[in-house]
């Protein structure tokens, strides 16, 4: 068995897929009209649909406070604004959790719970920049070494450049001239920057370019230069 996602009942289908969409930036998945699932498996349901399926004996109540949607986000004083702004209903304010990471809690229209926080790596970073080696930030977040470390490393990682080149043929070539070929091939920048021909992702299976990231369906080139892989 393999769990999928939460399923919350709500009023009006319709201003709730707002609050999620436009508010919380949830893209929709499917929508059936009385029911509308978001990608990552949030499903909303109509109330008196969702009545109707499991009998009119169990009644659907409101703010039993037992439960709550939780997302995260890089920049939750953005969030803040943009729930302020919209005349959301605040339950708390941003404030720290015991294990030190920020987060504030909402109604959405239906009186559902639903909690923003940041991610736990950027608490990570967040005290690794006041000076707290890993360890101590292990115990104070209670997050593993391990992952301590990954994201104090990765925020020292300068940002990928991937691009999206296309015409990436068997050989992944890029270095032939466009002028020897009949179908659309960006150039390598790799090639443009020292204005040559030699760089090659792959010939024949047996050579790899340092910056190549892979290829996407159909012919598209995913290629990271300047930046060498580091995965
Ligand atoms: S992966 Fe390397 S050879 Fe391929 S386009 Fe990028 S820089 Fe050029």
């Amino acid at each position: 068995m393999k769990y999928l996602g939460p399923l919350i009942v709500v009023e009006e289908i319709a201003a709730a897929r707002k609050f999620y969409e436009e508010l919380l930036g949830q893209r929709v998945q499917l929508d059936f009209g009385v029911n509308v699932s978001f990608e990552g498996n949030l499903a909303i349901h109509q109330k008196a649909h969702f009545q109707s399926l499991i009998g009119d004996q169990l009644p659907i109540t409101r703010k039993p406070h037992n439960f709550e949607l939780y997302f995260e986000t890089e920049d939750l004083a953005q969030a803040d604004q943009r729930l302020k702004e919209a005349g959301v209903r605040y339950i708390h304010e941003t404030c720290e959790q015991p294990w030190g990471q920020r987060v504030m809690r909402v109604y959405d229209p239906d009186d559902h719970i639903v909690e923003i926080g940041e991610t736990m790596e950027a608490v990570c970073v967040r005290y690794h920049q006041q000076g707290l080696t890993a360890e101590q930030i292990s115990q104070r977040t209670g997050m593993p070494a391990a992952f301590v470390q990954q994201a104090v490393q990765a925020q020292n990682r300068p940002p990928e450049t991937i691009r999206k080149l296309s015409g990436a043929n068997m050989d992944i070539d890029l270095a032939t001239p466009v002028d020897q070929i009949s179908w659309k091939q960006d150039a390598c920048p790799w090639n443009a920057a020292e204005d040559r021909s030699a760089h090659r992702c792959a010939v024949k299976n047996i050579s790899l370019c340092p910056y190549f990231r892979g290829v996407e369906y159909m012919d598209t080139l995913l290629c990271n230069y300047p930046q060498e892989n580091t995965q």
